[in-house]
């Protein structure tokens, strides 16, 4: 089974969203194998980030992802991968299908509520950046 790396962004944590959207995932099938509330520095959160580094949104992003605490997790289903993205809903929330998390929560296209890893060697990298071995059961 494939597993992915999530993040619930500050934007959900703050409002209490963490029981309403890990209820989401888990109603699509996606097991929670590991969780914990961290907060990022704005370089742990660039460093997270880098491929976007070139992007006019990248410093409004990685104040926003150190700003407050975020709840960092692995999730492990068939196809968790595209199933996790589907569950999510489009980046920009006035886009996101109906149900998902970004059309019920998100508050915009940056403080969009949730991260998910968007393919197999992403969701590796991104789960170390996170996880120890001893912590992946
Ligand atoms: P994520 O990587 O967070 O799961 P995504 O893959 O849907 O989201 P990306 O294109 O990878 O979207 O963008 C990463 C994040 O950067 C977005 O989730 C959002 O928080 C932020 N972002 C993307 N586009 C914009 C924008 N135009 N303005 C502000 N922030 C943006
Ligand atoms: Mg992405």
């Amino acid at each position: 089974t494939e597993r992915t790396l999530s993040i619930i962004k500050p934007d959900a944590t703050r409002r209490n969203l963490t029981g309403k959207i890990n209820a989401k995932f888990e109603d699509a099938g996606l097991r929670i194998v590991a969780q914990k509330r961290i907060q990022l520095t704005i370089a742990q959160a660039g460093e997270f980030y880098a491929v976007h580094k070139e992007r006019p949104f990248f410093g409004e992003l990685t104040e926003f992802m150190a700003s407050e605490p975020v709840v960092v997790q692995v999730l492990e289903g068939e196809g968790a991968i595209a199933k996790n993205r589907e569950v999510m809903g489009a980046t920009n929330p006035a886009d996101a299908a109906p149900g998902t998390i970004r059309a019920e929560f998100a508050e915009s296209v940056g403080e969009n509520s949730v991260h998910g890893s968007d393919a197999p060697e992403t969701a590796a990298q991104e789960i170390a950046f996170f996880f120890s071995g001893l912590e992946l059961v």
